[in-house]
């Protein structure tokens, strides 16, 4: 078995291997470590959890050890998909690097221009960023490529799902033709074989292989659920996620809950919260310190559940999770297998539980193809018959999230990467219909504003136009607070779109 010490690391970074605890390299670090410490251009198809950011980090920094940066042209470059990956990415440089003096700066939306212009003046060694945010500093004048030696894409498919392989192109082509580049996937799409051939010189192929999805010590399972009534869906399928979770006890000692709308992200976690569960929401378009100050209290035991979209938790590294609730079955069946690659980690056991509802039901059928199975089905907790008009109405304190009080999307002014945003927000085609309305007006209750900010649903036809990546301002202003489309139709005529949300109500409904 090849051991760190055959790899020909700088001995600085080998010391600092030693100190993590690593006790071999992994596959992908075995086969791309010694051709990208010879100069040459890797192709590595691996997903997360393989120890492939280490298989880019290590010989980068033994390359980089001599030498020194100048101003603003940083000597090597890291593409991430999302925020959370590229900080991600500079632990491990940190990591890596602490018995030697290089500089790094991490480029990425949701931290102020200023500080990152200050540590790119000073010059840097390692410049990790998303593709957006360092078009942006490029497009300032403040930062010059053409001494870039090595350059990183990390996740290049999940950059094609973002519709960031035209800012990739871009950034391909800003940087010098002698440049090495190490290329990262899970999988090769056409459109990733393509850029491959287009921007990689003669690489060095090297596939791990895939992520075991049934994995014997993951317990997986699907629950078949049908609301008692269309309207009462949301309310109903949160009430099950809360039974699912208690029925689990204190096997569940902490849980990634997954949706596929960022919406819903929101939602569900407010309202795990108002009935006393320790959970808080990461997605895109909460500011960056708060989304780090989630991740670290769900790392470190802090905080039970978190509720994630799959772009924020992608590649997220968490060794300890118990259990991952499937709130939604994801609209692409890969990401049941990252979903679900969450927990069971290590060689620990863990617990996949997922929620179908009947729309869901083809999405389900894909992920079963995809891992070649089928999934258990558990029993649903709320029983086969629909629950009874009663116990919808207990659950009215969550009604409110059901009608998210609409803003006028001005989260928008973030930095969040458009096309981040895009792919959080991306709702299977069902889910994306307005709910019909009410049939029976509900009881006037005393509703806690569950929802602050949300968004509309963009219509299905809006999310393709925005896969073109940055430059999709206009198409994705289209749905703002005029949307009638959305239920909230209590607008009175004349009054433009300043008619106070009360105006619509029957007196019976203001108390
Ligand atoms: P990654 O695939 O880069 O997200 O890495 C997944 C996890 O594996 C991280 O927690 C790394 O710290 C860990 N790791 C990376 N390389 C090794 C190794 N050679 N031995 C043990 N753990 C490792």
């Amino acid at each position: 078995m090849t051991k760190f010490t055959d790899l020909n690391l700088n001995a600085k970074v080998l010391k600092a291997v030693v100190e993590a605890g690593y006790e071999s390299p992994t596959p992908i670090q075995a086969g791309a470590i010694p051709p990208a410490l010879e100069g040459r251009d890797v192709l590595g198809i691996a997903q997360t959890g393989t120890g492939k950011t280490a298989s880019f980090t290590l010989p980068m920094l033994s390359l980089l050890a001599r030498g020194r940066a100048r101003a603003r042209m940083p000597r090597s470059l890291v593409l991430c998909p999302t925020r959370e990956l590229a900080a991600q990415v500079a632990e491990n440089f940190d990591t890596y690097s602490k018995h030697l003096k290089l500089t790094k700066a991490l480029l990425i939306g949701g931290v102020s221009f200023k500080e990152q212009d200050k540590l790119i003046d000073k010059g840097v060694d390692v410049l990790i960023a998303t593709p957006g945010r360092l078009l942006d500093h490029f497009e300032r004048g403040k930062l010059i490529l053409s001494d870039v030696k090595v350059m990183v894409v990390d996740e290049a498919d999940r950059m094609l799902d973002m519709g960031f392989i035209p800012d990739i192109e871009r950034i391909f082509g800003l940087t010098p033709f002698t440049r090495q580049t190490l290329f990262f996937s899970a999988t090769m799409a056409p459109e990733i074989e393509r850029i491959t051939n287009t921007f990689l010189s003669n690489p060095e192929r090297i596939e791990v292989a895939r992520q075991a999805t049934t994995s014997e010590n993951i317990t997986q399972g699907v629950v078949m659920f049908k609301a008692s009534r269309k309207d009462r869906e949301a309310t109903e399928k949160r009430k099950l996620l809360r039974m699912l979770i208690d029925a689990e006890g204190d096997k569940c000692t902490n849980a990634i809950i997954f949706c596929n709308r960022k919406m819903d992200v929101d939602t569900v976690a407010k309202s795990l919260k108002k009935y006393g569960y320790d959970a808080a929401p990461i997605h895109g378009d909460l500011d960056q310190s708060q989304r780090t100050k989630t991740l670290d209290g769900f790392r470190a035991g802090e905080l039970r559940f978190l509720i994630a979209s799959d772009v924020a938790a992608r590649g997220l590294d968490v060794p300890s999770v118990s259990h991952v609730f499937n709130f939604d079955v994801p609209s692409h069946a890969e990401d049941y297998v990252h979903r679900i690659g969450r927990t069971g980690r290590a060689g620990r056991d863990g617990k996949a539980i997922m929620i179908c509802v009947p729309r869901d039901e083809k999405n389900l059928e894909d992920v079963e193809r995809l891992v070649q199975k089928p999934i258990p089905r558990f029993d649903n907790p709320l029983g086969d018959a629909a629950p009874a008009q009663e116990e919808a109405k207990a659950e009215a304190p969550a009604k409110s999230d059901d009608k998210p009080k609409r803003t006028r999307s001005r989260s928008r002014k973030s930095d969040t990467p458009r096309a981040e945003k895009a792919a959080e927000d991306k709702p299977n085609v069902e889910a994306a219909k307005p709910e019909p309305k009410q049939e029976a007006k509900p009881e006037p209750v005393e509703q806690p504003a569950e929802v602050e900010k949300t968004e509309a649903a963009p219509a299905q036809d809006e999310q393709k136009s925005n896969r073109g990546g940055r430059d999709d301002k206009k198409s994705r202003g289209g749905r703002g607070r005029n949307d009638k489309r959305g239920g909230n139709d209590n607008r009175v005529v004349g009054l433009g779109d300043h008619t106070p949300d009360f105006i619509g109500l029957s007196f019976r409904e203001r108390i």
